[in-house]
């Protein structure tokens, strides 16, 4: 397994281009989630250094395999994110309050702090790839679900139920047509 660390010390006035590539049970050790992480993610990108803080830009990309909310059929998606700006800030015992403060905050996220001029991006990249999974991720934009009296993937076959059963509010109009 490839470290995730990088040593400030390291990083020239220049400088550095960076690739990193984080194993699935590195970025997320507590297992079961409704995504699987299914390669090595690769984090590739520059540091630039401004004295203490460190600034990161570049991308991220992985494979997940999800579950589709409307058929329940597990698929494949890749990711290719855009990380931008990642502020990386030294840690003290003044920023506690600080940081307690601003997890509320919109772009929160968005800092990161290190110990020991040891940067980590183990939570950076765990962190962008929570944020990139879609809400109600779908096998493909035109899924057609299951039918909801039946149970059959309506992707797979038409099963016989009659069209207007498939929709209770037709069940309502009739009533309110009838009185
Ligand atoms: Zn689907
Ligand atoms: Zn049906």
């Amino acid at each position: 397994m490839g470290t995730l660390l990088i040593d400030l010390l390291r990083i020239p006035e220049t400088g550095l281009a960076v690739r990193l590539s984080g194993e699935p049970e590195q970025l997320f050790p507590e297992g079961d989630r409704e995504f699987t992480v299914l390669t090595p993610s690769l984090l590739m990108g520059e540091l630039i250094k401004l004295e203490e803080q460190v600034i990161f830009r570049g991308e991220l990309s992985t494979e997940l395999e999800m579950t589709c909310s409307r058929c329940l059929e597990a698929f494949h998606i890749s990711l290719h994110l855009s990380v931008g700006e990642i502020l990386f800030l030294p840690w003290t015992a003044e920023q506690e309050k600080e940081v307690t403060e601003s997890v509320s905050e919109e772009g929160a996220l968005d800092i990161y702090y290190y110990r020991e001029n040891r940067l980590d991006f183990c939570d950076l990249m765990h962190d962008q790839i929570c944020l990139a999974i879609p809400l109600k991720p779908l096998c493909k934009e035109s899924c057609q679900g299951l039918c909801v009296h039946c149970g059959q993937n309506l992707n797979l076959a038409q099963c016989t139920c009659k069209e207007e059963q498939r929709d209770p509010r037709f069940e309502i109009l009739k009533k309110l047509q009838r009185s």
